[in-house]
């Protein structure tokens, strides 16, 4: 990993350290294996965090914001998409916790380590970007898709085609008498 966003944690002040980070898809790369490239591309991504510190405990709330380049899962054409979450971590010293302490604390996707005096943000940022690709992407929320038969595409253009196949069989389907 190349990336490294590593704060001391003897550096956050009582009132909180505030953190701010605009990159683009190259840094994202850094996060990942190069066979795990993700098949969409990251134009960029806002993170605006506060870090604070009570004892040996760090908290880290913010929002990460993105802004991608995708493949539309019904029209096949390209889009930008944007989506943003809010997160919160909390980490803890490593060395205070037993193996099994461990075991449970990592069943809480939101508690975490660091070790020594340090805290990285960058597999926590990294991993904010990997939530906000969507499963299936789609240009628009009502994208209406490809004509199943002439392959048109149903946004830009209209065709001639019958679409009555759907609904013959729904027509079977009324066909079948349901005993009461
Ligand atoms: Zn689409
Ligand atoms: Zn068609």
């Amino acid at each position: 990993m190349s990336n490294s966003l590593k704060i001391n944690i003897v550096t956050i002040p009582e009132e909180g350290l505030s953190f701010v980070l605009s990159e683009d898809g190259e840094w994202f790369k850094g996060c990942v294996q190069e066979r795990d490239y993700p098949d969409f591309s990251l134009q960029k991504f806002d993170v605006n965090c506060r870090i604070s510190i009570i004892s040996s405990t760090v908290f880290i709330k913010g929002n990460l914001s993105v802004l991608l380049n995708v493949y539309c899962s019904r029209c096949l054409e390209n889009a930008n998409l944007s989506a943003a979450g809010d997160f919160a971590y909390t980490l803890i010293p490593a060395k205070n916790e037993t193996e099994k302490e461990r075991e449970l604390n990592a069943e809480d996707l939101e508690i975490g380590y660091y070790d020594g005096e340090f805290v990285d943000l960058t597999p926590l940022i990294c991993e904010q970007i990997i939530l906000q690709i969507p499963i299936k992407a789609l240009c628009r929320e009502e994208c209406k898709g490809l004509c199943p038969q002439c392959g048109a595409n149903l946004n830009t253009a209209s065709c001639n085609c019958q679409r009555g196949f759907v609904n013959e069989r729904m027509a079977v389907l009324k066909d079948f008498k349901v005993k009461n």
